[in-house]
């Protein structure tokens, strides 16, 4: 019998027509959209889109602004010049990312691998094996992350390949399986998936949540699975204009992440891709974000705000300003309240 998350992905509408009803849009323009980046959009993110309103559909109904960039670069992150060998990119000393999945469960407007995403050739065994050998031959690379795409949508066999050649490597310390998965097709996450990904520890599965309506009752029971099975839990945001750029639903959203076992990871700023402008913050919106969370919630569930910097430089963290002044001699800082307090230095050397 066929399961049940493979007929889920079977039935996802793909067709721009199919949407029309619902986007609010004509077919035609919808069809010139999608014709330049691609639509789909499974059932069950339908569904649950639907009940959660504009924040869920905004994320995966095609916008004609998206045709009308001006600013977006298609390759915002220059993933591809720093591309040793297909499917990696090599940026930080100890870690890669690795694009072993050419598909999702659903299409994110805002992807910042729009570029590509919904179009890739399908991934071939040799491609595979080439990115493992890069790694193999590289030992300063202790960290993989697995991405794509989505790593979870391969089948467990495929999925349990890659992880054991990665594995095999005595230098990769830590595998990351970046997914979308648990939020966009729980019903992936079956008892088989468990048992492939609880061989392969110490394996981060850092998934992706923005909304707290993406996390459903079908999505709470994939995470505590996995949770209970070992595996450590993380996720990231990105932070959308119009979705989730508001201190009091990222707050929500944190706090029913920790409730499901998940640890907030990034709060990530929208990347500068091509055709989603209309998704993109101003700083100021996440740094206000940021301060109305820390100190107010648990610390555990506060993410840190990143930018994952224009050009290639790699991700850096963005924070309020706590620091109100600094001389040789002392520090003066804002706590969450607002108060000022002020920290002596030590007196060290002369
Ligand atoms: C985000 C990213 C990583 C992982 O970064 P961490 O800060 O370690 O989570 C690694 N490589 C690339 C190219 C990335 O974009
Ligand atoms: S699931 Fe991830 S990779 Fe796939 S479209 Fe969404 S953001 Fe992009």
């Amino acid at each position: 019998m066929t399961p049940e998350w493979k007929r889920i992905l079977a039935e996802s509408i793909d067709n721009p027509r199919d949407i029309a009803a619902l986007s609010g849009l004509d077919a035609a323009t919808l069809v010139s959209v999608c014709s330049r980046y691609p639509l789909l959009i499974n059932p069950y993110v339908l569904h649950t889109a639907q009940a959660g309103g504009p924040p869920l559909l905004k994320q995966v109904i095609p916008d004609p602004r998206e045709l009308d960039d001006r600013a977006g670069v298609a390759d915002p992150l220059a993933e591809e010049r720093d591309s040793p060998v297909p499917l990696l990119t090599h940026r930080y000393p100890d870690r890669v990312l690795f694009l072993v999945s050419g598909r999702c469960a659903s299409i994110c407007r805002f992807c910042t691998r729009k570029r590509k995403i919904g179009r890739m050739d399908p991934i071939s065994d040799r491609a595979i094996e080439n990115g493992v050998d890069y790694i193999r031959g590289n030992d300063r690379i202790r960290d993989v992350l697995l991405s794509g795409g989505d790593p979870l949508v391969l089948e467990d066999d495929r999925l349990a390949w890659i992880l054991s050649m990665v594995r095999s490597i005595p230098h990769v310390e830590t595998i990351r399986i970046g997914t979308r998965v648990p939020c966009f097709l729980p019903q992936r996450i079956t008892p088989g998936l468990v048992r492939v990904l609880r061989r392969f520890q110490p394996l981060y599965v850092n998934m992706h949540f923005n909304h707290p309506a993406e996390i459903t009752p079908e999505a709470a029971a994939a995470c505590l699975k996995l949770a209970d099975a070992g595996l450590p839990l993380g996720s990231q945001t990105v932070l959308l204009r119009g979705v989730n750029d508001n201190a009091s639903i990222l707050a929500g959203l944190m706090r029913a992440l920790l409730r499901i076992r998940v640890k907030p990871y990034y709060l990530l700023q929208a990347d500068l891709t091509r055709g989603t402008d209309h998704f993109r913050t101003r700083t100021g919106t996440g740094l206000e974000i940021m301060k109305q969370m820390r100190g107010h919630i648990s610390g555990m569930a506060v993410p840190a705000f990143v930018m994952d910097l224009p050009g290639g430089g790699g991700k850096v963290p963005l924070l309020p300003d706590y620091v109100q002044s600094r001389d040789p001699d002392s520090l003066t800082l804002r706590n969450y309240r607002g108060d000022l307090y002020t920290y002596p230095e030590p007196h060290t050397g002369g």
